[in-house]
């Protein structure tokens, strides 16, 4: 297997991993990014972004995306598509299998793989991707002002969204698949009394419908051990928060993750507490989880490596 030697690698490339790769590029690290699965990150799939600072008109996802790339080939970053299929952070220099076929050792390492929002399984999510159909209210609640939204899922996110985009819409159906929200205390309250928010307890949404859009939901309403109702809900905007997928897997066995799989760093600093490996962007961030987040903690997972490396003499 061939093998090559970096000073510092790159794991991910949604604003985390490109934000990262600017400033080590600029340090003069000789960066190597591998995009992954999705080049680019979840923005890709989202439309408009109208809260990354710098952009006063908005951005679509993809245009911003390629924007942070070209900065970060600007400063020398190799940028190569290619999957991390294996991982060991055993002893330094840390090693890596690309895509099953090639080995490369690394001195440095920024882990900025990100998580991926989990969706129902609905073929009429796809097919309704950007036209109604959202996992981050943060970012397209905007786009549903004095309209009706449902929210899915009965945890601490989907509260949150619901509150969220009560704010902005008239009107917010939480589509709930128990009889009880998951969520903590204060958050069931805030949802369950607030004047914009129906909560459907023991509802599943079972597709979508509309000619240019999301125009509805069908619905299936549990009654019983064995009944059942079906029915149609109009709405605008169908937003998922049944949770996200840390893409933490393959480093598990060095790194500490809590129970979902989200990397836990040393407090306010990307330390994974292995020497010269560090996490940045969602797949350490449960709370957050905005571009802007992602891409200052890929800055300082970068000056961090700088000051590692710096401080070995290896510079
Ligand atoms: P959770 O796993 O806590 O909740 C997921 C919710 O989605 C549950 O209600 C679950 O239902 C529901 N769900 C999962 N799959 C499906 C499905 N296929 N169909 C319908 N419903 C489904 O995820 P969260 O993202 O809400 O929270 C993750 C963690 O982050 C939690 O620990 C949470 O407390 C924390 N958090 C904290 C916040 C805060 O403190 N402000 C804000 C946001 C998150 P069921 O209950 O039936 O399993």
């Amino acid at each position: 297997m061939a093998t090559e030697h970096v000073k510092c690698l790159i794991i991910g490339s949604g604003p985390a991993g490109y934000t990262a790769a600017i400033y080590t590029g600029r340090a003069n690290l000789s960066p190597v990014v591998y995009e992954g699965i999705q080049p680019g990150g979840q923005l890709t799939i989202t439309t408009e972004v109208e809260n990354f600072p710098g952009y006063p008109e908005g951005v679509t996802g993809p245009v911003l995306m390629d924007d942070l790339r070209r900065q970060a080939e600007r400063f020398g970053a190799d940028i190569r598509g290619g999957i991390v299929t294996k991982a060991n952070l055993s002893k330094a220099p840390y090693s890596f299998v690309i895509d099953e076929e090639k080995e490369i050792t690394a001195d440095t390492v920024i882990i900025s793989t990100g998580a991926t929002a989990k969706y129902l399984g609905l073929e009429d999510e796809k097919k309704y991707a950007g036209m109604g159909v959202s996992a981050c209210a943060t970012c397209d609640g905007f786009f549903y002002r004095k309209k009706t939204v449902a929210v899915v899922g009965g945890g601490d996110t989907a509260c949150e969204e619901a509150i969220y985009l009560a704010g902005l819409a008239s009107k917010v159906f939480l589509v709930v698949r128990k009889p009880y929200l998951r969520a903590s205390k204060i958050m069931q309250e805030r949802v369950m009394n607030h004047p914009n928010i129906t909560v459907l307890f023991e509802h599943n949404a079972t597709g979508l419908y509309g000619e240019n859009g999301v125009e509805g939901m069908h619905v299936v309403k549990r009654m019983g051990e064995s009944d059942e109702e079906r029915y149609d809900i109009p709405i605008d905007g169908f937003f998922l928060a049944i949770g996200h997928k840390p893409n933490s897997e393959i480093f598990k066995p060095w790194v500490k993750t809590d129970e979902t799989g989200y990397i836990i760093t040393e407090p306010d600093t990307p330390r994974t507490g292995i020497p010269g490996v560090y996490a940045a962007g969602d797949v350490a961030d449960p709370h957050y989880r905005q571009a802007v987040t992602a891409a200052g903690s890929g800055c300082k997972a970068a000056i961090e490596a700088e000051r590692y490396l710096s401080a070995q003499g290896m510079l």
